[in-house]
């Protein structure tokens, strides 16, 4: 027995795959299963085709060069191996990293790791819009500061930072520029040949793309210099070793290739549901936006439900698959890290809910998201609260 699923309203958790990616890869899951490291043969040649033609799709995207291009197995790992990377290999100039308070775990947690190792890190604080200001960014670099990391998007508000003033800032400063960039790939350009930015981590599954593959941009002009994380044959530019996922990167190189052709219309797509569900749920009175208005893709609506807990709302609303203010830290009811940045009360926290649009996103699932929200806000809102602790 198999339960209905809900309508899929989730995509900044990740997004369905792309049935034209799907079929790209299935080939290299069946018949052409050859090592793209193996030299002697053609079954090791076609496959080592395969992956440098993803290699260029996935550059085309953000405007590198392919051997920029640095296969991993997600964002994550993307992210540690920046990180982690440029602070073991550039101690000699210093051990200070920065970044923000609303970063993903993957960027927090590789930081509290060095931290722990003896490394100095600055966590920033974002405005109540969730902007980072980037004159708290010039204040916080030092002589000693390796590397500044600052996400493109964000995954729970979807608020855009201004890359270009950041990077220039670190630059400027002598301080490598991350970026985590999940999140942006397919939503918003991205150029790195004209943004100040030395390592970019990508991910595939939040673009229409395959879980468990992913990409970080290494800036070649000037160098960027990382030590590897993982050891073994020396793939990658011996930087990231292990057999490459023939399937899984003509996935990765298929969804970015659909994204960069068809980013305007998914872009429109989302712009016209993003407003249709806002003029849906006016009437409810007490409904907020959580970060900037207008400097946001519009994939991301993360509302704030005056009077009702986000919790209560996704349990009154079961045919909606959402996430709550507080289901970012898997199973924990912490209100989460990044509306608690933005000042946002536990209570308002609480009372959020994140709703993220992608491709195959309906207006019909966005009118039957408006009639549940109303539906369970207005009862919500009628009836009196379980228990109170007062
Ligand atoms: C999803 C996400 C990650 C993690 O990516 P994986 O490919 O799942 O490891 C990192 N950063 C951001 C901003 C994300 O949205």
């Amino acid at each position: 027995m198999t339960l209905p699923l809900p309508i899929y309203l989730d995509n900044a958790a990740t997004t369905p795959v792309d049935p034209r990616v799907v079929d790209a890869m299935v080939p290299w899951l069946g018949e052409h299963f050859g090592n793209p490291a193996s030299r002697s043969h053609a079954w090791g040649w076609e496959a080592e085709k395969a992956v440098e033609s993803a290699r260029r799709q996935v550059a085309a995207l953000i405007g590198a060069d392919a051997r920029e291009i640095v296969w991993t197995s997600g964002a994550t790992e993307s992210d540690n191996l920046a990180i982690t990377g440029a602070a073991l290999c550039h101690q000699d100039k210093g051990r200070h990293l920065v970044t923000v308070r609303t970063e993903h775990k993957a960027v927090l947690d590789t930081m509290a790791a060095l931290q722990a190792q003896g490394f100095d890190v600055t966590l920033l604080d974002v405005q109540p819009d969730g902007l980072l200001d980037p004159g708290a960014l010039a204040a916080a670099l030092r002589p000693d500061t390796v590397l500044a990391s600052v996400m493109a998007v964000n995954n729970e508000i979807g608020v855009i930072q201004d890359l270009a003033t950041l990077g220039a800032i670190c630059r400027e400063r002598g301080v490598l520029f991350h970026v985590d960039a999940a999140q942006a790939t397919g939503k918003l350009p991205i150029d790195v040949r004209t943004l100040p930015v030395d390592l970019m981590s990508l991910t595939a599954h939040k673009t229409h793309g395959p879980k468990g593959i992913g990409a970080l941009y290494v800036r070649r002009q000037p160098r960027v210099r990382l030590q590897a994380l993982i050891h073994g044959g020396g793939h990658e530019q011996g930087l990231r070793s292990g057999t490459l996922a023939t399937h899984q990167i003509v996935g990765m190189g298929e969804a970015f290739g659909i994204a960069a052709a068809e980013m305007a219309r998914d872009t429109a797509h989302a712009q016209a549901l993003h407003q249709r569900l806002l003029a849906g749920l006016q009437g409810l009175g007490d409904v907020r936006l959580n970060g900037h208005a207008t400097r946001r893709v519009p994939h991301n609506l993360n509302l704030a439900f005056g009077g009702v807990s986000g919790e209560d709302l996704m349990l009154a609303a079961p045919g909606l698959a959402v996430s709550s203010g507080s289901a970012c830290s898997s199973g924990s009811q912490q209100p989460s890290h990044v509306l608690r940045a933005l000042g946002l009360s536990d209570e308002c926290a609480h009372a959020s809910l994140r709703i993220s649009l992608g491709r195959f996103s309906t207006e019909a699932d966005i009118d039957r998201a408006i009639g549940a929200l109303r539906d369970g806000v207005t009862r919500l809102r009628a009836s009196p609260p379980v228990f109170s602790a007062k």
